[in-house]
């Protein structure tokens, strides 16, 4: 077949483009990208070969080359991997928009050094080659296959593809480089970043200048094996974004072997920053699997629970058989045994944390705390452990509290721990709700994630406090905490018996459209909000499942109307004197649809509303 050329496709195209162009002072990493591709490819190989030996023909030891040509100005790696088909060089090498592509081109900032900082977190490595080449040859043979294939580009827009000689697997990289690049030919130089890029992975480095012999440039021996006093924090931290194709460096790593019935080696890492993934749910990268040094996988499932997903590093078991296939992990007890060893160490390596540096915990969990709350009702066995790593905000100020800080504050006669959900920080802080709360000094807990409706429908209690909604029910604050200031005790309610008036008239006329119409001490400003009944759904809850289609129906709400109201004081005197029947009734719809605005829910008849304010408010002016 004759030579094919290409265009790559638009983000890519647009990626190198940044490339090609880069002022950025930090090129070596280039090199750390492909000896990393190289490093996966000899891992896939490895793999494969469990089940198919013969694809290493008579060449079985893994290895990379590097070999440096000062006369053609070439720098060359080599590696005896799993190679990359036609299919393979076209997709992986230029027309197939990588997740980590898009996701990069989305998240670039235009400021061309910091964005070239994100190149190894988005794992859009190999293109940064052309940082510092003019002109890139990639010739790969697939194990297993006879044909080679040869991808050049000079990284301007389009490459060509053609049929290649290669007499064994694996594939080679051709790198010209660019005029003023030479320092990527001497040898002091490829060494020390060789050293420090890949001394921790298993795979031999060698290098050769022109003619001379070829020797080692690496330590080639897989860091989590070595003894941790053996490591320093520089090795640690570049595995970390080897292994994790991060680019920050690790909060927290976790580094043990256990011993005993089963045996494994863990090194892993809690990320400073979260990855652009996190929530994708073909997220790759994570954990990888090894067997005594060997690499199975990357996806291996049930051996890191889903919301420890932010952990990235390698567990390594002595005791799986070596050809386990991907689907009989899944099913292996090992695997679960792991699991469960793993999470348990993670979780009290947290909370050591918490205990110890507040500060830095506080950081971890703006990052991943809304991910480590799915634990809290997907894994019942660890909820104990969970709840005492759980952070909030509180209506008590900034800085975030445990359920242990909060039960050992909470004030005279309190018994239940208080909660209130919300879409954001700004509807909580305002919501009407807490304006009892806030005036006795009841601390509240301010929770915004999607997830807490979840455990919260899970989890009832903690050490035998209820967890109970403050937007729910027949909360009774009287007997709670300081009474409210005095300026608050001087406004004089709604004379009882007008009040009773006004209640059954608001009844009478909202009909079904509420359960139940009753004062509460709940608010101090505003004038009325809505409850869910004690047994009903919370009403963030239902909103959500509405939203997901989940739910059809609504639950009707209680609505609770402030007696010291200057609203609810007129309202009341009106209705016991008869005032016009159809103000009075404009106005009790009004009440209503003030609390839904409130409460963040969508009018059921919003030209009803309109037509009503527009009455009042003629009223008002005239
Ligand atoms: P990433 O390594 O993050 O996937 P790259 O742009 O560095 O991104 O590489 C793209 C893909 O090209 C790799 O995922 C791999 O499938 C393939 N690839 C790159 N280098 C090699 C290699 N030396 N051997 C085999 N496949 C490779």
């Amino acid at each position: 077949m004759s030579e094919e050329t290409l265009s790559f496709q638009t983000e890519v195209a647009k990626l190198l483009r940044l490339m090609v162009n880069s002022v950025y002072s930090d090129k070596e990493i280039f090199l750390r990208e492909l000896i990393s591709n190289a490093s996966d490819a000899c891992d896939k190989a490895r793999y494969l070969a469990l089940t198919e030996p013969e694809i290493l023909g008579d060449d079985p030891d893994f290895k990379v080359h590097i070999h440096v040509d000062k006369t053609a100005r070439t720098l060359s790696l080599s590696d005896n991997g799993i190679g990359m088909d036609r299919d393979g060089l076209i997709g992986d090498l230029g027309t197939i928009a990588r997740s980590g592509t898009s996701a990069f081109m989305e998240n670039m900032s235009g400021d061309a050094s910091e964005d070239m900082q994100m190149i190894g977190k988005f794992g859009v490595g190999f293109y940064s080659v052309f940082m510092i080449a003019d002109k890139v040859e990639v010739t790969s043979r697939r194990a297993g296959e006879d044909s080679a294939w040869v991808w050049t580009s000079d990284g301007l827009g389009e490459f060509t593809i053609a049929e290649a000689e290669r007499t064994d697997r694996g594939t080679s990289i051709v790198i010209h480089l660019k005029a003023d690049e030479d320092e990527w030919l001497e040898e002091s130089r490829l060494r020390t970043i060789v050293k420090k890029y890949s001394d921790h992975i298993a795979l031999p480095i060698m290098l050769a200048i022109d003619d001379g012999e070829e020797t080692a440039a690496n330590e080639a021996s897989a860091i989590w094996s070595r003894p941790k006093s053996e490591i320093t924090d520089e090795q640690y931290t570049e595995f970390y974004h080897h292994v994790g194709h991060a680019m920050d460096d690790p909060w927290l790593n976790i580094h043990y072997k256990a011993e005993g019935k089963i045996e494994y080696t863990s090194l892993l890492f809690v990320p400073t920053r979260p990855p652009f993934d996190l929530f994708d749910p073909a997220r790759r990268h994570a954990v990888k699997l090894y067997v005594r040094r060997v690499f199975i996988t990357d996806e291996a499932e049930g051996l890191i629970p889903s919301y420890l997903r932010f952990l990235r590093g390698v567990v390594d078991s002595e005791d799986l058989p070596l050809n386990i296939s991907r689907e009989m992990l899944q099913n292996s007890p090992l695997i679960k045994h792991m699991n469960q060893a793993v999470t348990r160490r993670v979780l009290s390596e947290l909370s050591k944390k918490a205990e110890k540096e507040p500060e830095e915990y506080a950081e971890f969990w703006k990052n991943f705390g809304s991910v480590l709350k799915e634990g809290l009702y997907e894994d019942h066995d660890r909820q104990a452990e969970l709840l005492e790593l759980v952070r909030f905000r509180s209506t008590a100020g900034e800085s975030l509290v445990s359920l242990k800080d909060y039960v050992a504050r909470m004030t005279e006669g309190q018994e239940a721990i208080y909660y209130i959900t919300g879409d954001d920080q700004q509807t909580l802080d305002n919501s009407p709700h807490l304006e009892g709360f806030r005036a006795r000094g009841v601390e509240v807990l301010l929770l915004s994630d999607p997830v807490d409706d979840f455990w919260l429908s899970a989890i009832f209690e903690y050490e035998g406090h209820d967890l109970t909604s403050a937007t729910r029910g027949s909360t009774d604050l009287s007997n709670m905490g300081e009474e409210p200031s005095k300026d608050d005790d001087k406004v004089e309610p709604a004379k009882d018996g007008e009040l009773a008036t006004l209640i059954a008239l608001v009844k009478q006329t909202l009909g079904e459209a509420v359960k139940d119409v009753r004062t509460t001490d709940r608010l101090t400003d505003s004038a009325v909000c809505l409850v869910a009944d004690d047994g009903d759904m919370d009403m963030r809850l239902e909103r959500m499942l509405k939203a997901h289609n989940q739910l059809k129906t609504d639950s009707v709400r209680i609505l609770e109307i402030n007696p010291k109201h200057d609203l609810i004081k007129n309202m009341s005197a009106a209705a016991t004197k008869g005032g016009a029947a159809d103000d009075l009734a404009d106005l009790a719809f009004l009440l209503l649809d003030q609390a839904r605005i409130i409460e963040g829910e969508a009018l059921p008849d919003p030209a009803a509303f309109s037509r009503r304010m527009a009455t009042v408010m003629a009223k008002a002016a005239g």
